[in-house]
C-alpha cells in the first residue's frame, strides 16, 4: 500500500501534541497524528487533570471537617476511596474523549498505535490491523515523559508507587512516604495527608518545593507541618527494604541512616523523556539525559523534525508544551511573526493546600543575576475577601527591578493562588512596570487585591498593612 502523505505528522496525543495538531489544520495544513495510548497524554489521563480531581475531593473533605467554623454543622465525615477515584478517572475520561472530537472537528486524521521514524520526512505506526506507513515533510515529536525510577525505590504498584499508581490507589495508606517535594510529590502529599494519612515527605535539597522562591517554600514547609505532615529536608531515601505489607526506608540525613516503616511508598523524583524506540539517535537528533536537544523554536537540528513538550526538556509543564505546539505549527505553515517561548514567563502552580504559583525570578536569582530589587509582600490576613473565605493563610511576594521598574518575579502562596497568578503573567507579558500596576483598580473585594497591595509595598505605599 502506498504511504498516506501529509503536511505534518504529530507523534503523541498529549497537550503539546494535540494543540500542534489543530493549530496546523486552522493554518490549513494537512495533519495526522499518532497515539499509542490515550488521546490527551499524560495531562489528561494521568497528569494534571485527575490530580486536580482528587484534590478538589481532599479540598472539600477539608472544608467539610471545618464546618463549624463557618456555622455549618457536618458530622461524621469521611470519605469512600474508591468513589473518588471513579470521579477522577472519570473527568480524565470526559476529556480526553474531548479531544477525540477535537481532532475529528478539525479534519485532522487520528491513528492510534506506536510510531517510530525509520526515515527523514517517514513515519511507520504498528496499530492493531497492522503497519501503516506515512510520509510528511514536517515531524513533531511530542511523545511527553514517564516517571523517573532510582534504582533500588523502583515502583512495584503494591508497596511502592507511581504517580499512576498514586491516581488510582486500592487501598488507603496509613503510613505513607513521600520521596520527593517537587510539584508532583507535594501535591500526593497534600491529598493524603488530607484525607487523614500519616505522611512524611523527605527531600534531598535543602528545602521543600526547590523551584520557588525560598520564601515561599518555607511558608508552604510551616503549614504543612501544622496540618501534621513530617517534612525531611537535605535527606535521602537511600534503601527500600519490602516487606509483607511494609516498607523499611533507609532515611540518610547528615551521614546517619535511619530505618523508618512504612506501608506506602510515593516515589516521585523526577521525569524522563521518551525517547527511546522512535529512532532519533539514527536521524542525528541530539540526546541529552533522556530529552531531545532543540533551540529556541523547538527544531532538531534535522531539517523537518521538531521535538516540543516534556520530551524537549524544562519546565515540564502542560502550557509549555501547548504553547510550543502552537509556535511549531505556526512556523511549519511558513508564518513569519512566530516569536520563540520564553521559559522566564511560564507560570508554574502547585495545587497542594495551601496552592502555590510563581512566575520568572526568584529573589536569590533576581540577585545572583545582577539586579538591584525592589521587593514587595502582602500577607492573606490583611484583605478582607480571604478573611470572609476562612482563608487568611498564605502571602503574595513580588519583585521589581529597581532601575527600570520591570516586574522581574511574582511568588504567592494561598487559597486560589493558582488562578490569581496569570495576572501578573499578563503584566509581564506585556512588560508591565510598577507604575502601570499601581495605577491598576482591583476589584474589590478579591483575593487579587493582594497583588496590587504586594507591588504598592515593594514601593512603601501598602494600603491594608
Ligand atoms: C501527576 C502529574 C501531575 C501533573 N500536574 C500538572 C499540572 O498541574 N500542570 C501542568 O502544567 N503540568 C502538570 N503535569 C505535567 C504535564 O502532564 C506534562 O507537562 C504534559 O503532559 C506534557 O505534555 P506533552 O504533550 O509533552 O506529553 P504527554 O502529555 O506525556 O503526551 C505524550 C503522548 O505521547 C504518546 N506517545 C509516546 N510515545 C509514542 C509513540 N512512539 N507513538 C505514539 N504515541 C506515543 C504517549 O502515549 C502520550 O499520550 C503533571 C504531570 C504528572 C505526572
Amino acid at each position: 500500500m502506498a504511504a498516506k502523505s501529509f503536511d505534518m505528522i504529530v507523534i503523541g496525543a498529549g497537550p503539546g501534541g494535540y494543540v500542534a495538531a489543530i493549530r496546523g489544520a486552522q493554518l490549513g495544513l494537512n495533519v495526522a497524528i499518532v497515539e499509542r495510548e490515550h488521546l490527551g497524554g499524560i495531562c489528561l489521563n494521568w497528569g494534571c487533570i485527575p490530580t486536580k480531581a482528587m484534590l478538589r475531593s481532599s479540598e472539600v473533605f477539608h472544608l467539610m471537617e471545618r464546618a463549624k467554623d463557618f456555622g455549618l454543622k457536618a458530622e461524621k465525615i469521611s470519605y469512600d476511596l474508591d468513589a473518588v477515584v471513579k470521579r477522577s478517572r472519570g473527568v480524565a475520561g470526559q476529556l480526553s474523549g474531548g479531544i477525540g472530537h477535537l481532532m475529528k472537528k478539525n479534519k485532522i486524521t487520528t491513528i492510534m498505535g506506536e510510531a517510530t521514524i525509520p526515515a527523514k520526512g517517514k513515519v511507520s505506526v504498528k496499530t492493531d490491523k497492522g503497519t501503516e506507513e506515512l510520509t510528511a515533510k514536517n515531524i513533531v515529536v511530542a511523545t511527553g515523559a514517564r516517571a523517573r525510577e532510582l534504582p533500588g525505590l523502583e515502583a512495584d504498584g503494591d508497596l511502592v508507587w507511581t504517580y499512576k499508581h498514586a491516581l488510582t490507589p486500592k487501598r488507603m495508606p496509613k503510613k505513607l512516604l513521600v520521596i520527593g517535594s517537587g510539584a508532583i510529590g507535594i501535591e500526593f502529599a497534600s491529598f493524603y495527608n488530607t484525607l487523614g494519612c500519616d505522611t512524611t515527605v523527605v527531600e534531598v535539597m535543602d528545602r521543600i518545593l526547590p523551584v520557588e522562591d525560598a520564601e515561599i517554600s518555607a511558608f508552604a514547609k510551616k503549614q504543612f507541618v501544622k496540618q501534621g505532615m513530617k517534612i525531611m529536608e537535605k535527606t535521602m531515601v537511600k534503601k527500600l527494604d519490602r516487606g509483607k505489607g511494609k516498607v523499611t526506608a533507609h532515611i540518610e540525613a547528615n551521614g546517619k541512616v535511619e530505618k523508618v516503616e512504612f506501608d506506602t511508598v510515593i516515589s516521585a523524583v523526577g521525569i524522563v523523556g521518551n525517547v527511546e524506540g522512535l529512532g532519533l539517535e539514527d536521524l542525528g537528533v541530539k540526546i541529552d539525559r533522556t530529552h531531545v536537544t532543540v533551540d529556541e523554536y523547538c527544531r532538531t537540528g534535522v531539517d523537518g523534525l521538531f521535538a516540543i513538550g516534556d520530551i524537549a526538556g524544562a519546565p515540564w509543564l502542560a502550557h509549555k508544551a501547548s504553547h510550543e505546539g502552537v509556535m511549531v505549527a505556526e512556523l511549519i505553515s511558513g508564518k513569519n511573526d512566530v516569536h520563540p517561548v520564553r521559559p522566564e514567563s511560564i507560570a508554574g502552580c502547585t495545587y497542594c493546600h495551601p496552592q502555590v504559583a510563581s512566575v520568572g525570578f526568584t529573589e536569590e536569582k533576581a540577585r545572583a543575576a545582577g539586579y538591584k530589587i525592589k521587593v514587595g509582600r502582602f500577607p492573606f490576613i490583611g484583605n478582607g475577601k480571604a478573611i470572609a473565605l476562612g482563608e487568611p493563610e498564605g502571602m503574595v511576594k513580588t519583585i521589581f527591578d529597581e532601575k527600570t521598574g520591570e516586574l522581574l518575579g511574582a511568588h504567592m502562596i494561598g487559597a486560589e493562588v493558582t488562578e490569581l497568578i496569570q495576572g501578573y503573567v499578563v503584566g509581564r507579558a506585556l512588560e508591565t512596570t510598577e507604575e502601570d500596576l499601581m495605577n491598576t483598580v482591583f476589584p474589590h473585594p478579591t483575593l487579587s487585591e493582594m497583588m496590587h497591595e504586594s507591588v504598592l509595598d515593594a514601593y512603601g505605599r501598602a494600603i491594608h498593612f
